[in-house]
């Protein structure tokens, strides 16, 4: 008889019983990812495509046949592998890419864990610019790594030399940056592809919204990996889709790394319906999204903020108790994402570009709970 556990034992909680024994000691700081993110009438807060997902996409997430899934999905998704290839060459980088060059993950989340977990040992360290996308300091300690920040130089600059000083196995950046938008400039990232001890990951989630894109400096280095995703600018966040590039040999261990079967089945037949036939969609959402994103810029301004210039799918701006005030904004439906004292910018709201009337929803939003602050509603 198979040996059934006690309903006691079903019932404890074990999510608030501290596994002191079990859980590994560099674990313990380690907390769940749980930005508020419940429902929200208007959710201006993950820089997903607000415009909704490409047509050949969808088409092709309608018409699965059930057989598609029964099986085990490509091992190392090789087709679609082929198909970014494509994709990055057509991208104005210049360069002659092949499937050799691509590695994908499930979302880009899942190649950047899997790069740090191919070309570091627990101990190692891993220099990032600060601010940036707050995952990168978890996948570090998650895989043993001790994170290492360097802020960023005045107005909101790469210091190469300050990167490559930290001697650091890997060195993390991304441009445009996330959270502040902000493109680093090619004549660091340079030197920084020249002189780094280790591996250097360039961070592209949002490429596609600068019009301009690194890639080509991989023509110049074997230690460079350029990651991408297909969650912003091709509306597909849900089938987590990332991908990185670089020298074949680099590319390889990141796949040992991340293993088998990681872009699934259904995914993968989505992303290449998306890459084949839905570039027209992607460019013209791009676009409406830095018109939207200028605009936006504008009104903040005319309201007396100061936003950052940017050149991502979001725009932002700097406001004294941005928690506090994020926390009101959602209260009344508008659900943005707030950041408290980050170095060199402060406290600031991030917002994501979207359909004007969403961001007519958040202006209204912003200067109501502003107005109110300003008359000492805000304590
Ligand atoms: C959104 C984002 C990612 C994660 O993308 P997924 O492919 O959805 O995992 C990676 N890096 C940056 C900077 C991002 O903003």
């Amino acid at each position: 008889m198979p040996h059934v556990p006690s309903p006691a034992l079903c019932d404890r909680d074990q999510s608030t019983t501290p596994a002191s024994g079990l859980a590994r000691a560099d674990y313990r700081d380690i907390t769940l990812y749980a930005p508020e993110r419940g429902p929200c009438a208007v959710d201006v807060s993950d820089n997903t495509n607000l415009w909704g997902m490409p047509p050949a996409a969808l088409h092709t997430l309608g018409d699965a046949s059930a057989a598609a899934v029964t099986r085990y999905p490509s091992l190392y998704a090789r087709e679609l592998r082929e198909e970014l290839a494509t994709y990055l060459m057509t991208d104005r980088s210049g360069m002659s890419l092949d499937e050799r060059w691509v590695v994908t993950g499930c979302g880009s989340d899942d190649v950047l864990d899997s790069a740090i977990r191919a070309f570091t040992r627990p101990g190692d360290s891993l220099a990032y610019i600060d601010p940036t996308f707050p995952m990168i300091p978890v996948f570090a300690r998650m895989n043993g790594v001790v994170p290492v920040p360097v802020p960023l130089a005045s107005g909101l600059r790469l210091d190469a030399e300050a990167m490559i000083r930290t001697g650091a196995r890997i060195i993390y950046l991304c441009s445009p940056n996330n959270p502040t938008g902000v493109t680093l400039a090619r004549e660091q990232l340079e030197i920084v592809v020249r002189h780094a001890p280790g591996v250097v990951i360039l961070d592209e989630a949002y490429a596609e919204f600068a019009g301009e894109s690194f890639v080509d400096l991989l023509a110049h280095s074997d230690r460079l990996l350029v990651t991408r995703t297909m969650s912003k600018a091709f509306g597909l966040a849900g089938l987590r889709i990332g991908y990185a590039a670089g020298a074949p040999a680099l590319v390889a261990e990141v796949e040992k790394s991340r293993g088998p079967y990681k872009v699934n089945a259904l995914a993968e037949r989505a992303a290449l319906a998306a890459l084949r036939e839905d570039a027209g969609w992607v460019q013209h959402r791009v676009r409406q999204a830095q018109v939207v994103r200028a605009r936006l810029t504008r009104e903040l301004e005319a309201m007396g903020l100061a936003p950052l210039e940017s050149s991502a799918n979001f725009v932002l701006v700097p406001v004294p108790g941005a928690e506090r005030l994020a926390e009101r904004m959602r209260a009344v439906g508008v659900a943005t994402r707030a950041f408290g004292g980050l170095p060199g910018v402060g406290d600031a709201l991030r917002i994501t570009v979207g359909p004007w009337e969403m961001m007519e929803a958040v202006l209204s939003a912003l200067s109501t709970e502003l107005s109110s602050a300003a008359t000492g509603g805000l304590r």
